[in-house]
Formats: structure tokens, C-alpha cells, sequence
């Protein structure tokens, strides 16, 4: 017999167990060409699951009402058509939470458990440990001396981040839910400093542990823990937004929503790129500006439109009419001889 645990119900809000509905299926005797039998072994659980309970758009589908929930597992292999995989195999799988499960042998990759424990495979060699490395790595990009603070961090993503960042040479700040986890992201983790979130003064805390500011923060919360770090970030500050989940439950009956939980919701959603810049900060392609655009302008294909006021005197009017949207085009105050 094969338990899987299905979606039951929608949960509203933070979900409860009868949300969940275990059943018994039939273990499946023949698998198809391409696809693989196996046993699942471990199962990751992980905050997206809580995102795929809704029914809401997000990057990836909703789990259905009475369907298997989705999840990441170590099985064993079982049956398979194809000679890539041999019977006993242990394979990373999408398998869900059931004893077996079908997979595509495509989505299996073999795993080297001789040298290394199966679960990490599912925490630090995982998606959790992945997740840290490219977001910190590729979008965080911690320098020697810069301040990295990440929440969550006693778990996957978390605890890697500050051991990636410690790496790098950079200093580590860890927030932390309670003294225990705030313990264990100092001696297990090395992290050089870790606050509780829910401290009452923790936003006076995490400014204490980070005195020159903060160089990289890596997203995981959102909430109120983003709202403490916002004055806290140097220029040039670095914002991997990986995830929010003090507003994964909140989500479909729209609890604490702000238009920055929406915001940090969209970033990571759709993957936007928001980057804040003054101009000055490109003068090393002045010159490539200069030389591609002038020629354009002088042959007319680059249009301009201009709003030229006759007199000095006409200055602070005209600039007052700008405030107010009364230019057309680039306001230029022409300085005649008076
Ligand atoms: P964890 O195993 O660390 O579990 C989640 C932790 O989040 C909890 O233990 C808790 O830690 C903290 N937390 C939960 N609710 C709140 C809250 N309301 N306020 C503050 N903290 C809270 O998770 P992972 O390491 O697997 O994931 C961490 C983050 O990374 C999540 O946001 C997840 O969605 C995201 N993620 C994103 C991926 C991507 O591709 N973008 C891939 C994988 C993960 P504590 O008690 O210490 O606060």
C-alpha cells in the first residue's frame, strides 16, 4: 500500500492539520518508458509548500485539492526500464509525501551516498543549499569586510548564506527566532552576531550588531524584520530577495498586506531586477554615451523637443511651472544681453 498525504482544504491563514487528508493508494506495478518507480526514503519540507496550498499565481502551480503534496525526497530506486538507474540506486526525486511514487527519469539524479549523508542532499547539496549559494553569490556578491545579515539562519538557506559569507571574508549577522537558534548561529555556524526577531527592541539590537551598516541583506522574512534592515543598508547595498515567509500564511486573506509586502512578494515572484542608480555613478560610459548617441541626434533619428523661456528674469517661474508639469519638453531659459 502507498500512504500519501493529500491536500484536504485550502488553509486560510496558517494552515492546520486537517488541511492535510491521509489516504492509501495502490503501489504501481509497471512504470512506463521514461519514468522510474521508487521508495521514498526522506522528505524535504520546506516553506514553498506552503505558497503551493493556495490557490493563488505564483512561479509554480498550485497543488490541488486531493492531490499528492509536492516535495523533494531520497529514494530508492525500484523498477526502472531504463539501464541508467539500477534497482536499490539511492536518487534525488521529486516523489511528494507517499511511500512511492512514480517519477520522470529525467527529474532523478543519481546520488554518491558513500561519502556523503543522504540528508544533505536535501539541505546543504540541496535546493536549500543551491538557493544560498547562487543568491549570495551571483546577487549578493559579499566582499571581504562588508556586513551580510540573514533571518531564518540556523536553517538550509540561512545557516549557508553566513558560512558562504564568512567565507568570503565578509561578517556575518544572523537573525534568529529565540536565544536557542540565536546560540546556535553563533558557535555552529559562526555567524559573528545573531538577534532574535522577536525581541521587543530588536530593530535597536540589529543596528547594535551592525555598525557600519549593512553591504548585503539576504531577503527570507519580509515583514517587519525587512522593515528594521531598511534604514540600516549602506549605497550600493545588495538585496537578494529569496524569500518572505512571515507572509507565506497571511497570503489569500490578504493579512498584513502593505504595498511593501506586495512589493518584496512581486520582486521575488517575477524576478524583477530593481536597482537604484544616479548618474553619476556611469561616468565610465560617458564616453561610449557621447560617441553612439551624438551622431543620432545630428542626423535627427534621436528627436528632441525643447521649451526655451526668453529672460533670466523668467527663471523662478518657469521652474515653479516645471514643479507643476507646465513644460513641454527640456526647459531652457534663454539669457538675453540685459
Ligand atoms: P527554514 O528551514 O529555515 O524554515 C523556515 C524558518 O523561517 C523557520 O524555522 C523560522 O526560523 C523562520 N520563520 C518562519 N516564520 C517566520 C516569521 N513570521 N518571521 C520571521 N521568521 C520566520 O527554511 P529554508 O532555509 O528552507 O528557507 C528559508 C527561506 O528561503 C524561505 O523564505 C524560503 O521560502 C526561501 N527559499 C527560496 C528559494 C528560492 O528559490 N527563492 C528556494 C528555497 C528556499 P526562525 O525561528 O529562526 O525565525
Amino acid at each position: 500500500m502507498n500512504r500519501q498525504w493529500e491536500l484536504n482544504r485550502r488553509p486560510v491563514g496558517e494552515p492546520t492539520i486537517s488541511d492535510f487528508k491521509l489516504v492509501t493508494g495502490n503501489v504501481p506495478v509497471r512504470v512506463a518508458e521514461n519514468d522510474v518507480l521508487v521508495r521514498n526514503r526522506l522528505l524535504s519540507l520546506d516553506p514553498y509548500m506552503r505558497w503551493r496550498m493556495d490557490d493563488a499565481k505564483s512561479y509554480a502551480p498550485a497543488v490541488g485539492l486531493g492531490e499528492v503534496m509536492v516535495g523533494a525526497t531520497i529514494s530508492e530506486v525500484l523498477q526502472s526500464p531504463t539501464p541508467e538507474f539500477k534497482v536499490g540506486d539511492i536518487v534525488a526525486a521529486q516523489g511528494g509525501w507517499q511511500d512511492y511514487a512514480v517519477v520522470n527519469r529525467k527529474a532523478v539524479r543519481k546520488l554518491d551516498v558513500d561519502q556523503i549523508a543522504p540528508e544533505a542532499y536535501l539541505g546543504v547539496l540541496g535546493s536549500p543549499g543551491f538557493t544560498a549559494y547562487a543568491g549570495l553569490m551571483k546577487i549578493g556578491n559579499p566582499r571581504p569586510g562588508e556586513t551580510v545579515v540573514v533571518g531564518a539562519a540556523t536553517g538550509p538557506v540561512g545557516s549557508m548564506v553566513g558560512q558562504l559569507a564568512r567565507r568570503t571574508g565578509a561578517r556575518a549577522v544572523a537573525i534568529a527566532g529565540g536565544a536557542e537558534k540565536c546560540g546556535i548561529a553563533t558557535s555552529e555556524f559562526g555567524f559573528s552576531a545573531a538577534i532574535d526577531h522577536r525581541a521587543p527592541d530588536f530593530a535597536a539590537q540589529l543596528a547594535n550588531a551592525c555598525p557600519d551598516g549593512i553591504d548585503v541583506y539576504f531577503e527570507n522574512i519580509g515583514g517587519e524584520v525587512l522593515e528594521a534592515v531598511i534604514p540600516l543598508l549602506n549605497d550600493f547595498a545588495r538585496i537578494p530577495v529569496c524569500g518572505v515567509i512571515s507572509q507565506y500564511s497571511g497570503l489569500a486573506c490578504g493579512e498584513n498586506e502593505t504595498s511593501l509586502n506586495r512589493f518584496m512578494r512581486d520582486i521575488l515572484v517575477k524576478r524583477l531586477l530593481v536597482r537604484g542608480f544616479i548618474v553619476t555613478d556611469f561616468a565610465d560610459i560617458r564616453e561610449e554615451f557621447d560617441q553612439t548617441i551624438a551622431p543620432l541626434v545630428a542626423s535627427g533619428e534621436i528627436r528632441r523637443l525643447e521649451d526655451v523661456v526668453e529672460g533670466l528674469e523668467q527663471a523662478p517661474h518657469a521652474f515653479l511651472g516645471l514643479l507643476r508639469g507646465k513644460n513641454r519638453g527640456k526647459l531652457i531659459v534663454r539669457i538675453d544681453d540685459d
